[in-house]
């Protein structure tokens, strides 16, 4: 298996796309409805959505073959409309969508770890919601609709608990999801006073452990979650992307939803970001989410030290210069992220990815941190850290002035 990136589409592609007709209701061939199962509307179809979902580049992503699922996620609306677009394909019921022992706890799948994230799919209930403060990115981590991702970014924390497998769980209770972070912009009431993650809203991050842009392509748990914001105005939403999906452009947030497109240099992603729109792509995307009501910011993350770092990152701030709109720089904030890592998760690596190992396991210039779980994870020492956050804000300030900086970590 080659592992470095293949673009997955070039941009080109995936313009506008013919609109499917709007959905009557139910469909003959599935049984199943076409909107959602009871949250808020998306108003989805009659803006032509799913063009792109439907598409062969989207395929590539995401051709699901096998599910796992719990049954009361099975017998959930969300969960019928999900396999109704899924006719035929082997579904296996499991107990609970958390560490399924012939996905999760198989160490045979980490030399299928990309495969499986093309063709399985897990639905799960997810039982537990709650919403964390953060402080940082958000000010909250909403309870995520689904847990893992058909990406497969080698650094990714989201697989670091889940076993030898770290396919898309989504979590169809999204009637529950939704209910849940309304009560809790509600009991906030108006945000006193402006802060790092926003001047005037709450920020609620609904992405914490997968990409919404791709759960996209399979259900509609990102669409419910944009149309919930977009009637909440104290709050926004927020999620990081390393995906293009064209049809987040038809979902109307009316600036209550803030996407981030995650961006590093060339030559880190084609080793790293393994599966993901290449960021050139995420790039070229940005005037377009905006224009379609979406606030646009940028995630510099993460951040990997190695010979050349600088030179590749002060090439990628002047191509951001110099390819943005005006109107895309003067709202744009960017987060930087230096890398961590974790040893479980570099010992699965070795196993699909090697090479990406030498570049994010280098134990002489990090320190270990046994987290509360009693996981290893490692981050640039400190010193190291702060020398390079403080070179790559002297490159924004050089090459991307108007890139304010709402957090560095
Ligand atoms: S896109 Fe995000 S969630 Fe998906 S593999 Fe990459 S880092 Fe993980």
């Amino acid at each position: 298996m080659e592992p470095e990136q293949p673009p997955l589409f070039e941009w080109s592609d995936t313009a506008p796309a013919p609109a499917r007709p709007a959905s009557t209701g139910r469909s003959a061939s599935t049984g199943g409805s076409e909107s959602t199962g009871g949250s808020e509307s998306t108003g989805g179809t009659a803006h032509g959505l799913y063009a792109f979902r439907d598409s062969p580049q989207a395929r590539r992503m995401l051709d699901v073959r096998e599910v796992y699922a719990e049954p009361a996620a099975l017998d959930s609306p969300r969960g019928q409309q999900i396999m109704a677009r899924l006719p035929g394909v082997r579904v296996t019921e499991v107990d609970g969508h958390w560490r399924i022992p012939s996905l999760h706890g198989n160490d045979g799948n980490i030399a299928r770890w990309v495969r499986i994230k093309t063709d399985t799919l897990v639905l799960g209930v997810k039982h537990s919601l709650s919403t964390r403060p953060n402080g940082r990115s958000a000010d909250w981590i909403a309870p995520g609709p689904s847990n893992g991702c058909a990406m497969a970014c080698a650094y990714c924390y989201v697989p670091r608990r889940k076993g030898f497998a770290n396919p898309i769980t989504l979590f169809t209770n999204i009637e529950a999801i939704v209910a849940h972070v309304q009560r809790h912009v509600r009991a906030q009431g108006p945000k006193p006073e402006p802060n790092q993650c926003d001047p005037e809203a709450w920020v609620y991050d609904i992405g914490e452990n997968g990409d919404c842009s791709v759960d996209a392509l399979v259900c509609d748990n990102t669409a419910d979650l944009v149309a919930a914001f977009r009637r909440l105005p104290t709050a926004k939403a927020s999620f990081a992307t390393k995906f293009v999906n064209p049809d987040l452009l038809a979902l109307d947030p009316q600036g209550r939803t803030r996407v981030r497109f995650s961006v590093m240099p060339a030559d880190d992603a084609r080793l790293l970001d393994i599966r993901t729109s290449p960021v050139p792509e995420r790039i070229a995307a940005a005037a377009d989410f905006l224009d379609a009501g979406y606030e646009v910011h940028f995630n510099l993350s993460p951040v990997v030290l190695r010979p050349g770092w600088e030179r590749d990152w002060a090439d990628l701030l002047r191509h951001l210069d110099d390819v943005l709109p005006a109107r895309v720089k003067e709202q744009a904030a960017a987060e930087i992220i230096m890398l961590t890592h974790n040893q479980a998760l570099h010992e699965v690596n070795l196993g699909w990815h090697p090479r990406a190992e030498d570049l994010l396991w280098q134990p002489e210039i990090q320190e270990t941190k046994r987290s509360q779980n009693g996981a290893l994870n490692v981050r640039y020492a400190l010193e190291t850290k702060q020398r390079a956050l403080a070179r790559l804000r002297e490159l924004l300030a050089a090459h991307a002035p108007w890139l304010r900086i709402r957090y560095a970590f």
